[in-house]
């Protein structure tokens, strides 16, 4: 008998219908021979109406009042599923954050699970019931709801999963796995059978959304094995683990896409000591996250700085980099919005050499002009101009073998 906790988001109980298919599922599961703890999201939209209510109320509403409100989604989804499961004749006990205990700090909307008390739970699994639990909330040591930030039922499903020590972790969603790039941007692209935290969190945090960041860095720290899954098709989704080693191992595992970012170059800037301080010191004084970062020297003993940053951010950090290219006598501040970082992500690579310059060889085949470039241990990723974004990550897709299934360490480079 296998303990797994299994995780709905907000579409796969987004209607009364649905939910109801939910409960299929878990009864399914149940007759299977598996102990159930089941967490929740709010139906699809719920948490964003109850936001937008907040805020014709108010334009900063107390943090801990937001949090009382918006737990309430999750509240109506754990009753309604304990509901369905009674009607079919499964017996269940629904919790919210504060009667598990989950407990947290008191950061209000982006508050940190401390402890877990998993004793209930464990209760009602050994007398053979389902236990169903509302995402995404705890409570502090005063006793206040909280919320864990948007997406934060990810994160109650693997936190409960360490605390039961639960053989998996099924995260139930709209797609069928994580795959090995967008396929909106590349309709080859293969669901992976397998992707380890490293890489997950890497295609994460550069964009692709199946899963809160959070989750996946809690899962890697408790070793809890994670597995995506389609609510709405049976198939075994992706597993997100450790490398094994035993595998044959892809030297790319995904692309991942950021459109988010914009670049700013301070050219013209004398090359000494100090002035890659005296540019992106103010920038970080006021908050603002620099990715990718290139400096170079020209002849004439000058040098340019271009680095990027948040859209979000790029108004104030390109008026902080015009007021420190003024101070020292730079030639030109410019900003570019048009800009996407494509990524190649894999553990694999770390193993073999000559992964950046294939990555370089299939973008200058297509013509496309690399603007930055950045490595870390399992990643590469090149800045280009924004049009050429379809045409790139297609490129990588093939020169990579993702198309076809893996390329492997001993096949002859054709390259
Ligand atoms: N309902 C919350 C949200 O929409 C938490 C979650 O769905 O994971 O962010
Ligand atoms: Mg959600």
């Amino acid at each position: 008998m296998a303990l797994i906790v299994h995780k709905y988001g907000g579409t796969s109980v987004g209607t009364v219908e649905r939910i109801g298919r939910v409960a299929d599922k878990i009864v399914a599961a149940r007759e299977n021979g598996d102990e159930i703890v089941v967490v929740v999201s709010a139906m699809s939209g719920e948490t964003d109406r109850l936001t937008a209510m907040a805020s014709e109320i108010s334009d900063n509403p107390p943090a801990h009042d937001v949090d009382v409100l918006l737990s309430t989604g999750e509240q109506v989804t754990i009753a309604l599923l304990a509901m369905a499961l009674h009607e079919r004749g499964c017996e269940a006990r629904s919790y919210t954050g504060a009667q598990v205990p989950i407990r947290t700090d008191n950061t209000y909307s982006k508050a940190r699970i401390r402890e877990i008390g998993p004793e209930r739970m464990r209760a009602d699994l050994d007398a053979g019931r389902v236990v169903v639990v509302a995402g995404f909330q705890g409570v502090d040591d005063d006793g206040r709801i909280t919320t864990l930030g948007r997406g934060g039922s990810d994160t109650t499903a693997v936190a409960l999963a360490a605390a039961l020590k639960a053989d998996e972790c099924h995260i139930y969603t709209d797609v069928d796995g994580v795959y090995t790039t967008d396929p909106r941007i590349e309709p080859k692209a293969k669901r992976l059978e397998k992707i380890t935290f490293e890489e997950m969190l890497e295609m994460a945090s550069l964009g692709s959304k199946v899963l809160q960041i959070r989750a996946v860095e809690f899962a890697g720290k408790y070793n809890v094995p994670l597995r995506v899954l389609s609510t709405f098709e049976d198939g075994p989704g992706t597993l997100i683990t450790y490398e094994d080693g035993d595998v044959e191992e892809a030297v790319i595992s995904g692309i991942a896409l950021n459109k988010d970012e914009a670049q700013i170059t301070v050219a013209g800037i004398p090359d000494k000591p100090g002035v890659a301080f005296r540019v992106l010191g103010p920038i970080a004084d006021a908050n603002i996250e620099v990715d990718v970062i290139v400096q170079n020297v020209s002849r004439d003993g000058s040098t340019d700085l271009t680095f990027t940053v948040h859209h979000r951010d790029y108004d104030q950090a390109l008026a902080l980099a015009r007021k420190s290219g003024e101070e020292l006598g730079a030639r030109e501040v410019a900003g570019n919005t048009d800009i996407v970082k494509i990524s190649i992500v894999g553990v694999g690579m770390h193993s073999h050499a000559g992964v950046a310059s294939r990555m370089f060889e299939a973008l200058s085949r297509e013509g496309i002009n690399i603007l930055m470039i950045s490595t870390s241990e399992i990643k590469v990723s090149v800045v280009v101009q924004a049009r050429y974004m379809e045409l790139g990550v297609r490129a990588l897709h093939e020169a990579f073998g993702l198309d076809t299934g893996p390329v492997t360490p001993d096949e002859p480079e054709s390259w």
